[in-house]
C-alpha cells in the first residue's frame, strides 16, 4: 500500500522517489511480479512458474502518484514514471498497479484533465479502484451515509470514464462499516456498486484467492516502509525478509492461470467456491 512517492515524504505513509525504487528493484530481484487487485480478487494470476504476485496499490490519486506531460508521458519522477523504469529494467515484472482515487483525482480539476489521467491508467493495463469519493471515514456511519459515499465514488470514476471497470474499494482509514457487506454491494442515488473485493489498510500479507482464508469483504494489505518504529514487523521491508527467510508462505505459480497447483498436506485449506482445477501434488 503507497500513498504518496515524494522527495518531501510528509506523513508516515510517504516514500521518497528513491526507497520507490528500491523497493520496486528488491520485489523484481527477488521474483515477485505485480498483478492488479482485479485480477488477485478474481484469482486471474496469470504469471511464468516459481513466480510470486505482488498488488502494488496507491491510495488518495495524488498528484505524485501520475502527472502527464503535454505529451501525455508520465513524469519519471512519479510512481508510475518509476514503475515503468523498471519493469524496462526488468522485463518480466510487469508494469501494472490499482489506483484506489477520490475527489482530488491526481490533482486535476477540469473534467477533461481528470478524463485524461483515467484515460491513460485504462489504456496502459492499469487498474482503477473506488476509495469513496470524499474519503469518509465509515465506521460508525449509517447505511445510508455508507452507500451513499461509495456509489459516489464509483460515479466520480463511470462519469469521468464509462469504459472504466470498478472491481474493488479501498476502505478509507482500512475502517470497515457496521455491516462489512455495506461496502461490497450497494445503491445509492441510481448508481450500483457490487464488488469483488474491499481492501484494508493493514497489515498483513493477504491470503491466496484460493483458500478458506480469503475474505473479499476485509483484504489486509502492507503498508510500504522499512523496519522502524510501528513497522518493525508488520510493514513492507520486515515483510518481505519474512517470506524471503520463509519461502514456503509465499504464494510460487504454477506458470498456467487455468490450475492451482498446491501440496496435498495444505487441502483442508483450499476453497471450495472457485472454479479452476485444482491441481494437488
Ligand atoms: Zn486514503
Amino acid at each position: 500500500m503507497y500513498h504518496r512517492v515524494t522527495d518531501k515524504p510528509g506523513g508516515t505513509d510517504d516514500r521518497t522517489p528513491a526507497q520507490f525504487r528500491a523497493e520496486l528493484e528488491r520485489l523484481a530481484s527477488e521474483n515477485y511480479v505485480p498483478i492488479t487487485a482485479a485480477e488477485y480478487v478474481s484469482g486471474k494470476i496469470d504469471i511464468p512458474a516459481g513466480t510470486h504476485p505482488v498488488v502494488l496499490t496507491f491510495d488518495d490519486s495524488s498528484p505524485s502518484q501520475l502527472t502527464l506531460d503535454a505529451m501525455g508521458t508520465p513524469q519519471p519522477n512519479t510512481a508510475v514514471g518509476i514503475l515503468l523504469d523498471v519493469s524496462k529494467k526488468h522485463p518480466g515484472f510487469r508494469p501494472v498497479a490499482t489506483f484506489y482515487v477520490i475527489r482530488d483525482m491526481f490533482g486535476k480539476f477540469t473534467p477533461e484533465e481528470r478524463a485524461q489521467v483515467l484515460g491513460w491508467l485504462r489504456d496502459n493495463g492499469f487498474d482503477i479502484g473506488n476509495h469513496t469519493r470524499d474519503h469518509l471515514n465509515l465506521l460508525g456511519k449509517s447505511e445510508k451515509e455508507v452507500t451513499e459515499q461509495i456509489a459516489a465514488g464509483q460515479k466520480l470514476i463511470s462519469d469521468l470514464d464509462k469504459k472504466v471497470q470498478v472491481h474493488t474499494l479501498a476502505l478509507p482509514y482500512g475502517n470497515q462499516p457496521r455491516d462489512k457487506q455495506w461496502a461490497l454491494h450497494g445503491s445509492a442515488n441510481g448508481v450500483r456498486y457490487d464488488y469483488q473485493g474491499v481492501f484494508l489498510a493493514g497489515y498483513t500479507p493477504a491470503p491466496s484467492p484460493f483458500t478458506k482464508e480469503f475474505n473479499p469483504v476485509g483484504i489486509p494489505r502492507i503498508r510500504s516502509m522499512d523496519k522502524k518504529g510501528d513497522c518493525v514487523k508488520f510493514c513492507s521491508t520486515a515483510w518481505l525478509d519474512e517470506l524471503k527467510a520463509h519461502p514456503d508462505e509465499r504464494y510460487t505459480s504454477d506458470g498456467n492461470p487455468t490450475t492451482v497447483a498446491f501440496p496435498k498436506f495444505k487441502a483442508p485449506f483450499v476453497a471450495k467456491t472457485f472454479t479452476t482445477n485444482a491441481l494437488p501434488y
